[in-house]
């Protein structure tokens, strides 16, 4: 499959997503639209199981629905303590779609209570990764490309940093002291799960045109 055209469409309305995206794919020339640029389409539900399986319904459906290639990520949080959870339930791990704030609050409490008993004077420092999945659909050939990334920190309960979305404020990055909220844009990038997956799909389409 190629990257034609001047434009990417990425199947997604979460901000955070798109300024990674914009700024992934400027050294390719590319400019990236989002769904905020097609309004009339609908959300499309994420009811899949695995992080492929939810952005492989996102890319195909909104790739079929506009008749062009589309790129989705379905991205979250696994935290070992709690046996993978949030995965795929990440951004409504609170309850309502992408509320930030809430979701890591929740996160914190259910940290928290397994703590309960012990040392708590001691700092939150839980291992957790955040995972990636890509899929690139073409809905002219039936054919996608998919790459999955990630990268591997720990869950403080000192959230600090203003950059990224999500949990970032909370997952620390031992090898560089600081969370992923504290990076710049180009920093996450280079140690980021999406950034991870990115470079991978990249790898992908280039054999492909071998
Ligand atoms: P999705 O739209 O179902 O892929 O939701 C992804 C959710 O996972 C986001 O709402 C965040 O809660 C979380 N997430 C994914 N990637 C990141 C990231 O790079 N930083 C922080 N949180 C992330």
């Amino acid at each position: 499959m190629k990257l034609q055209g001047d434009t990417i469409i990425v199947a997604t309305r979460n901000k955070g997503k798109i300024a990674e995206f914009s700024h992934a794919f400027v050294p390719f020339g590319k400019t990236v639209k989002s769904m905020f640029d097609y309004p009339d389409l609908p959300d499309v539900v994420e009811d899949g199981e695995t992080f492929f399986d939810n952005a492989f319904k996102k890319a195909k459906t909104v790739g079929d629905a506009l008749g062009l290639p589309v790129l989705a990520d379905d991205s979250g949080l696994c935290v070992d303590a709690l046996n993978g959870a949030p995965g795929v339930y990440s951004a409504r791990y609170a309850g309502g779609h992408g509320a930030d704030d809430a979701n890591n609050l929740k996160l914190l409490e259910e940290l928290e209570k397994l703590r309960l008993g012990e040392d708590t004077e001691q700092p939150l420092l839980s291992p957790a990764r955040f995972v990636c999945v890509l899929v690139l659909y073409d809905p002219i050939t039936g054919e996608h490309v998919e790459a999955e990334g990630t990268v591997e920190g720990l869950i403080t309960s000192e959230p600090s940093g203003a950059g990224g979305f999500g949990y970032d404020p909370l997952f620390y990055l031992p090898d560089h002291e600081k969370t992923m909220a504290e990076l710049t844009l180009e920093e996450k990038q280079a140690v980021s799960h999406r950034g991870d997956a990115l470079r991978q799909l990249v790898d992908k389409l280039k054999e492909g045109q071998d």
